[in-house]
């Protein structure tokens, strides 16, 4: 059987091995990019690695998944480190999540949150994000921090956002937990995933991929954008030009309708009305400190988050440069990087986040944007692709805010599927 796969970021390289390795087809994999890795890629820049559309970590909660990443990359070639997330308030660096170190903030606003969360998720739960972060952690909260850093990475009105993503996106503490950090003025987090990270000692995220993507060399063709995908006769033809017996496709939904010409007009009109924003990140030189990450709701900043990249490894700032010297400024569509790093010298008010000079930087599409119209759009959209025998798989495949983990978590699911089918088709011969 000749499986075809489009993109070869995290989700089509993990199918392909995991199909290669269970002897179920010949796989090709087409990507537009001249090297492999999607958004988990890495540029090595005057000795700073870069992941250039965010900091990427490793972590699950998915024990085969774990033990999938490790089999391939050892434990020996990962840094382990504690998530050190704090968020910028009021010119003070203060804990995260926000509501567990209401006792770090001045003491009228920790107060004000402090009652205000213990009024929340009263009356009906609202349908769309604004009035939902209200509700969920009453509004003082919602006004002094979700709300504004929402609308920054978002940039997009939250009124008109759905909320059926946010579960397990977010933390979402109970008010005893609240109350007990904040009474205790212990901001430990109790019961959040995600509290510790792995991350590759050398080469950045990017080693993970060229791990992962070495014995697929004879399978891959970069450099090759693909731009229509039909069906022929139970075959798919790639741009006229490749045919495959089934086809995976990892690249963005909204892409995958584009380039198939036989696809019914509103299933089109669906996958025009998909929207995500992008993001710039800046690496620039910084002085070390322990921060893994710092949250920005200040709307006169326009940054929302820096990432603290170069204390990820020892092996992420040049030699004779100490660990930590480098840090990624991250911000939601096109934005000047000498915007990003004055906003932070000048309107931060940390002397010691001040910055240096810029290292490098990127741009790319990052974040989907769930709004109301969202699921009516995939429910006209993914049951045709299903109807038409293509597996969507990944984060811009299956529209959703998956992590590198659950990309991985999904392949096996699909490849479960791929099993089974072959099974079947085995049997009847
Ligand atoms: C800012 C940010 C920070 C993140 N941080 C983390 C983190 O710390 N940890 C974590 O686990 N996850 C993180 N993620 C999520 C992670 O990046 C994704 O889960 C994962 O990389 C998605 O992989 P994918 O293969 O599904 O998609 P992609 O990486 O988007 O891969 C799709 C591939 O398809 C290719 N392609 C697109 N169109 C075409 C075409 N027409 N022809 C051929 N090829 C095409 C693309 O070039 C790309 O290589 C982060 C994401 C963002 C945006």
């Amino acid at each position: 059987m000749r499986i075809g796969i489009l993109g070869a970021g995290i989700s089509g390289l993990a199918v392909a091995t995991m199909i290669k390795e269970a002897g179920l087809g010949d796989v090709r994999i087409l990507e537009k990019a001249k090297s492999p890795g999607g958004l988990a890629s890495t540029r090595v820049t005057d000795g700073y690695v870069f992941d250039l559309h965010g900091g990427h970590v490793f972590n699950t909660p998915f024990d085969d998944v774990r033990q999938w990443v490790f089999d391939r990359m050892p434990m020996s070639e990962w840094v382990f480190q504690m998530r050190k997330a704090k968020s910028l308030f009021k010119q003070r660096v203060i804990d995260y999540p926000f509501e567990f170190a209401l006792y770090q903030l001045p003491i009228e606003d920790g107060l004000e949150c402090f009652n205000g969360f213990q009024d929340a998720c009263r009356g009906d739960e609202p349908e769309n994000y604004y009035d939902w972060l209200i509700w969920k952690f009453g509004r003082p909260i919602a006004m002094k921090y979700m709300i504004p850093y929402n609308e920054k990475i978002m940039s997009y009105d939250l009124r008109q956002m759905s909320t059926r993503w946010v579960k397990g996106k977010m933390p979402l503490p109970s008010f005893k937990e609240v109350e007990l950090a904040f009474r205790s003025k212990d901001p430990t987090e109790r019961v959040m995933a995600h509290a510790s990270f792995h991350y590759p000692r050398r080469g950045g995220i990017q080693s993970l991929i060229d791990i992962i993507s070495s014995p697929l060399k004879d399978e891959l063709t970069l450099d090759y954008a693909v731009r229509s995908v039909e069906l022929d006769k139970k075959e798919w033809v790639v741009n006229g030009e490749y045919r495959f017996d089934q086809l995976i496709s990892t690249i963005s939904l909204k892409s995958l309708v584009r380039m198939m010409p036989q696809a019914p007009s509103d299933v089109t009109r669906a996958g025009l009305g998909l929207r995500t924003n992008s993001v710039t990140t800046t690496l620039c030189e910084c002085e070390p400190n322990d921060i893994s990450w710092l949250y920005i709701p200040d709307k006169k900043m326009c940054l929302h988050r820096m990432v603290f990249q170069g204390g990820f490894s020892p092996e992420n700032c040049p030699e004779g440069v100490g660990m930590g010297s480098s840090v990624m400024l991250e911000s939601t569509g096109r934005v000047d990087p000498q915007l990003q790093i004055r906003d932070v010298n000048n309107k931060s008010g940390i002397p010691s986040l001040q910055l240096g000079r810029i290292i490098d930087g990127s741009y790319a599409d990052s974040y989907i944007v769930y709004d109301h119209e969202y699921a009516d759009n995939l429910a006209k959209i993914i049951p045709y692709i299903k109807s038409m025998g293509i597996h969507c798989l990944g984060r811009f495949a299956q529209w959703q805010y998956y992590n590198m983990d659950v990309c991985i978590k999904k392949a096996f699911e699909m490849v479960d599927v791929l099993k089974a089918q072959h099974k079947k088709s085995a049997g009847l011969k």
